[in-house]
């Protein structure tokens, strides 16, 4: 039987950070994660600068000045490609890594024990028991190495244990079918292009046939002769579930720049592929002494797929509330979790969750992207928006964009729901 302040669920992005927040407050926390650090996991390894900035807020500037850093995005489509850099902005960085997670997220868990935070690896949490008030009284973790199985009662519990979720089903948390998903697939390969500026989004991809499939491609350089190649597609297509994937990425790979060096028989390649829960789909998100975090909550951002800065943010936020209601002892201010989240990124997230739908229209999709691919006047905005990297002190086209988007959709719900 262990006792602690706080036990975190898993130690990916969110699961870490949010330890490390918890023990720079003095706390007792104790995290478990089922795998052994350093690990694999399926991801596009891209930081964009939200992810740096919450990496850099942990202390760990040193760590990633000797990684890979790169300067914007190149969008390409039709044949045509368009260089754009990340905009200054003034809270967040202007660059950007890319980073294995097999480095990152070793280094990231590894900061959170130098805080004062207890990891266990080789640990997964199996069940939890509940009292009547829905209060998770206790959780059974089994330890590989001696096969047996630990008892925790901890005040405070924060479940970070990625899209697959099986503590947070036990705990009832589900997803909302109508919102959008993402599924990827990603393998490395070799590349003469590793050490590129730019990391590279196509937005034409397609199936062997031609037709244009709602997601993207990218190919993002790692700096030590590799690249991080894969493909994301959105639940907003048809018969998305009948699609295969290997094939649209095999596709992808063939038709990729040929700058790039890509070749299928490269044997670097291995694929894998996962699951983006995205748009804050899933819920509900908190409990009396529990709170849901990155991938478990649907925290991706439906824009771009990219969920490491959100895990890295919620599981911040996680922290400072229950750091919170530890201090007043009352664990009733864990709600103010919801509200938090609700308001930084409800509305940003709706707008996503809309733009996911228009372009899940093929025709649409065709249409935005020739459009866009000829007009750096329409894409500069647009990556802004898509990178969640607005300004609130200096508001020009990116901003006056995204709030008549936020206006036609709060219009919409409006009008869906009859009142006006
Ligand atoms: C193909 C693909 C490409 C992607 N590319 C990008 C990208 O380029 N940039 C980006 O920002 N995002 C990307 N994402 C999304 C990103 O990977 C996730 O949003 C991010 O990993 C979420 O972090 P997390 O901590 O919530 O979950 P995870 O990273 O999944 O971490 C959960 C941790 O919990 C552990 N765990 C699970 N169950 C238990 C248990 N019962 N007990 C103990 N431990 C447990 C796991 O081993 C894991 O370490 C991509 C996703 C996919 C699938």
């Amino acid at each position: 039987m262990s006792d602690c302040d706080v036990l975190v669920i898993g130690a990916g992005p969110g699961g870490s950070s949010a330890a490390y927040w918890l023990a720079k407050q003095g706390l007792s926390v104790i995290a478990v994660e089922k795998k052994t650090f350093p690990r694999e996991k399926t991801c596009g390894d891209g930081l964009t600068p939200r992810s740096v900035y919450q990496l850099e807020a942990m202390g760990m500037a040193d760590f990633l000045s000797k990684q890979h850093r790169y300067s914007g995005l190149r969008a390409v489509a039709f044949k045509r490609d368009m260089e754009l850099n990340w905009p200054n902005h003034p809270d967040l960085p202007n660059y950007g890594y890319v980073v294995t997670r097999f480095d990152l997220d070793a280094a990231v868990a590894n900061n959170a024990v130098s805080a004062g935070a207890k990891i266990i690896q080789g640990a997964e949490a199996i069940s939890v028991t509940k009292s009547s008030s829905g209060q998770i009284d206790s959780v059974s973790v089994k330890v590989k190495a001696s096969d047996e199985t630990l008892i925790f009662r901890p005040k405070f519990v924060i479940v970070a244990d990625g899209s697959n979720s099986r503590i947070g089903r036990q705990l009832g948390v589900a997803r909302d079918r109508s919102l959008p998903m993402g599924l990827a697939l990603r393998g490395y390969f070799s590349s003469p292009m590793s050490n590129d500026k730019f990391i590279e989004s196509h937005l034409d991809i397609r199936t062997k046939d031609g037709e244009i499939l709602p997601g993207y491609g990218w190919i993002f350089p790692l700096g030590d002769g590799r690249v991080n190649v894969g493909i994301g597609l959105l639940s907003t297509l048809g018969k998305w579930k009948d699609v295969n994937t290997t094939k649209v990425m095999e596709a992808f790979v063939e038709q990729a720049p040929k700058r790039w060096g890509l070749s299928l028989s490269d044997p670097l390649y291995t694929p894998t592929g996962g699951k983006l829960p995205m748009g804050f789909s899933l819920g509900p998100r908190s409990g009396p002494n529990y709170l849901i975090i990155g991938d478990a909550s649907g925290a991706i951002n439906p824009f771009n797929g990219e969920g490491i800065a959100y895990a890295y943010e919620t599981g911040r936020i996680a922290a400072d509330v229950i750091g919170d209601a530890i201090k007043q002892n009352n664990f009733r201010s864990l709600e103010r979790y919801d509200r938090i989240i609700d308001k930084r990124y409800a509305d940003y997230y709706a707008v996503g969750r809309a733009f996911v739908s228009l372009i899940g229209k093929p025709i649409i999709m065709r249409s935005a992207v020739n459009l866009g691919i000829h007009s750096k006047t329409i894409m500069t905005p647009l990556v802004r928006i898509m990178a969640n990297l607005m300004r609130e002190d200096n508001k020009g086209l990116p901003e006056f964009t995204y709030q008549t988007g936020l206006a036609l959709v709060k219009l919409k719900n409006a009008v869906m729901s009859k009142k006006f």
